[in-house]
């Protein structure tokens, strides 16, 4: 089974069901026993807190639409599906759509957008890296089976069984992964505000300039300096991080210097990267408002044409300037509660059925978990594979599609 948890979408999950209720048998880690084992409960759609049918709901929430000025639909915790009709939802609605946590990964799309980069995938990683450089990337509380699955799979299609794989993880060791069998990771210690220092840093040590300095950002010259001597000798070195782990501001510094090391190294050998990041439905919504829009989320449908501003359609800038009058909250796989917002602001919340992300909500819809109450897909963190969710217990929870097409359809 499939996991929609997090962004790995790990597909090798063991699961067994009783009434209902969801145990991880194997290969789960702690997110996937959180996720998957989370109590269901009975949950009724509501209207200013009192119960009401779906089908009342469903029209409450069209007419808040139908009379907001400045509607927002964001969150987009869901699936493929769940994504193409939100966006759809935006275009009747005259509303900007954004993803709850796009701020996380916004980092990595500017760079992208600016000066392109070379970047791998999970199976080319796994099958073909033989020196994985991992940045600041928190593994152990974010995606814990990414050392066993890509780091240390019991089997690859080419990597020489000769030349083990070797592995760095440069940041704060408190959460360093930690070493397998089959796999060596050897810990860097480096401040996590300065990555950016250690990269450039790192960057003319493989180039053959000799720095005067003696440490930079917590780490030793002499670390660093054989990190590029590695680094150049590997066959195919991968340098892994997560947009979202990477120090506030200087993320996209760090990001900027990740990828001029490989822009280097790629002169004279095979070298890429690997981003983390689009969780909780995050890099399907970059992917379907792509496909639909042309461009990666942060999108209005206000104007006579598509608008695209990633400053100024951030969920965080749109809440914390109070530019919206209507939210249309969607999450139906994290587990936290909606933004607050303030009392002015009319709330349409769809998500599983759980009491607390109905308070505050003038219209309160409640929905399945994908891959869990029913089918549907999600693409991965690299961006290139689609993974099919299945069904897991039996349930009577619409899914966001079906409910966000009902409301389409009184537009
Ligand atoms: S690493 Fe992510 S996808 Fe894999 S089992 Fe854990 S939460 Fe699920």
């Amino acid at each position: 089974m499939a996991c929609p948890f997090c962004s790995l979408l790990c597909d090798d999950l063991s699961l067994s069901v009783s009434k209902g209720n969801i145990a991880v048998t194997d290969n789960g880690c702690r997110q996937a026993k959180l996720g998957f084992e989370r109590e269901a409960t009975v949950e009724f759609p509501r209207i200013n807190g009192k119960r009401v049918s779906q089908t009342a709901a469903i029209a409450a929430a069209a007419k808040l639409l139908r009379r907001a000025q400045r509607p927002f639909i964001s969150g987009l915790g869901t699936d493929v599906e769940g994504i193409r009709e939100a966006v759809h939802l935006a275009e009747k609605s005259k509303a900007i759509v954004d993803h709850g946590n796009s701020a996380g990964f916004d980092g990595g799309m500017r760079v992208m957008q600016s000066k392109g980069w070379y970047m791998t995938t999970l199976a080319e990683l796994r099958n073909r890296s033989d020196l994985v450089v991992i940045v600041g990337a928190d593994l152990v509380n974010h995606y814990e089976n990414f050392v066993r699955r890509f780091l240390a799979p019991k089997q690859t299609l080419h990597l020489a069984q000769s030349k083990p794989r070797r592995a760095y993880f440069v940041g704060d060791q408190s959460v360093a992964p930690k070493s397998t069998k089959a796999c060596m990771i050897e810990g860097i210690n480096c401040d996590v505000t300065r990555v950016f220092e250690f990269m450039a840093a790192l960057r003319a040590s493989i180039a053959g300039r000799a720095l005067k300095a003696r440490r930079v950002a917590q780490a030793s010259m002499t670390e660093i300096e054989t990190l590029g001597r590695a680094i150049k000798e590997a066959d195919y070195p991968v340098f892994v991080w997560a947009p979202a782990h990477l120090h506030g501001t200087q993320a996209d510094l760090t990001i900027q210097s990740i990828t001029r090391i490989i822009d280097d190294l790629n002169k004279t050998q095979r070298a890429a990267g690997l981003a983390l990041g689009g969780d909780n439905g995050g890099m399907s919504a970059a992917n379907v408002c792509a496909w639909l829009t042309g461009y990666p989320l942060h999108v209005s449908f206000a104007g006579k044409t598509i608008d695209y501003d990633p400053v100024q359609y951030r969920t965080s800038a749109l809440l914390e300037h109070d530019a919206i009058d209507t939210l249309v909250w969607i999450d139906a796989i994290g587990n936290a509660a909606p933004p607050a917002t303030n009392p002015g602001i009319k709330r349409i919340i769809i998500a599983p059925n759980q009491a607390e992300q109905s308070s505050n909500a003038d219209v309160f819809i409640p929905v399945g978990v994908p891959g869990v109450d029913h089918a549907g897909a999600m693409i991965r963190t690299d961006s290139v594979v689609t993974i099919r969710l299945d069904q897991v217990r039996s349930s009577s929870s619409p899914s966001v599609r079906k409910i966000i097409h009902s409301i389409v359809g009184q537009l």
